[in-house]
């Protein structure tokens, strides 16, 4: 009844002269956030006669947190989220996943939660859905693309996708291996989070053999979560310029900018997931356009 994640279509789109499909798992449901949707897909397609709320942590603009809020909403639970700290300037201008999340009924709590004190109608969730029950939906996912593969006669494939906590590359691989397909199709990824020991050490946490792990793949130069990047910003209006589809501003442009930067991975037909979030751009957005002028990226030619 509460399975209401289709599967999401493959389209092919043309960047910086080369080609590639794209799956569009940003166009899943219209209330989840793409990946987030494939993540808690389990607790949407079981019944939890005991539970009657979700309790989760993360930041105050998630992804995962805003999901939460619609997958509570939709079981008819409660949900209560912890912060470390809500900045003033949120509190008093709602905006992003942060206003639609409360408007779905989340209560949101600055302060600091013990696992242990929670009763046994609880259903806890991980920071970003980094959880076992995660591997239900992306399993999901692989049968999807090993479906498509087999009718369009794609053999060897490399799927890329940027990583978080790392949960969805790592269940898609594993996915893969286990329905005999990693011989010929594997999955690159890029941390977004941390730098690529922190992704492994993560991969590790879910998965202690090796053989099931996605490679990582990386740029030289450092880069943190969530901070501005003008060449993020670049990449983010080149895509929308030159495919015509939005992406999302905190994991794609480093996905995209370390996918063009390791072009060994080209070599083959490349499938890319395109995993929604692009409803966090609301508080990404204008903290771009306060830094950068979009005038002043096209007098570079960059677009
Ligand atoms: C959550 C999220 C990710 C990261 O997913 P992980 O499974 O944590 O690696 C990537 N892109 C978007 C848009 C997301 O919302």
């Amino acid at each position: 009844m509460l399975d209401v994640i289709n599967s999401s279509v493959i389209d092919v789109i043309t960047f910086e002269g080369h080609s590639f499909y794209l799956k569009r798992d940003d166009l899943l449901h219209p209330e989840f956030s793409g990946n987030k949707a494939r993540k808690f897909h389990y607790f949407l397609k079981n019944n939890f006669p005991n539970i009657t709320k979700i309790v989760s942590y993360g930041s105050a603009q998630s992804n995962a947190m805003y999901s939460l809020s619609v997958l509570a909403k939709m079981r008819g639970w409660e949900f209560e989220y912890y912060v470390d700290h809500i900045a003033t300037y949120l509190l008093d201008n709602p905006h992003g996943n942060y206003a639609k999340a409360i408007k779905n009924g989340m209560l949101i709590k600055e302060e600091e939660f013990s696992v242990e004190k929670l009763g046994s109608n609880v259903l806890f969730i991980e920071e970003g859905g980094r959880q076992k029950e995660a591997e239900y939906g992306i399993r999901v996912l692989a049968k999807e693309i090993i479906d498509w593969q087999k009718e369009n006669n794609i053999k060897e494939l490399n799927i890329f996708l940027p990583s978080g906590t790392g949960t969805t590359a790592l269940f898609l691989q594993k996915a893969l291996f286990d329905m005999n397909y990693s011989q010929y199709t594997h999955v690159y990824t890029n941390p977004c989070v941390g730098d690529g020991t922190y992704l492994k050490k993560q991969f590790f946490e879910l998965e202690y053999d090796e053989k099931y792990h996605p490679i990582i793949v990386t740029l030289d130069k450092k880069h943190h979560f969530a901070k501005l990047y003008r060449e993020n910003y670049k990449i983010w209006l080149k895509l929308q310029q030159q495919t015509g589809v939005v992406f999302d501003l905190l994991y794609d442009p480093l996905g995209w900018r370390t996918l063009l930067g390791n072009p060994e991975i080209m070599d083959k037909p490349i499938l890319y997931i395109h995993q929604g979030g692009v409803l966090g751009n609301e508080s990404m957005l204008p903290r771009y356009e306060r830094k950068y002028k979009k005038e002043e990226l096209e007098n570079e030619n960059i677009l």
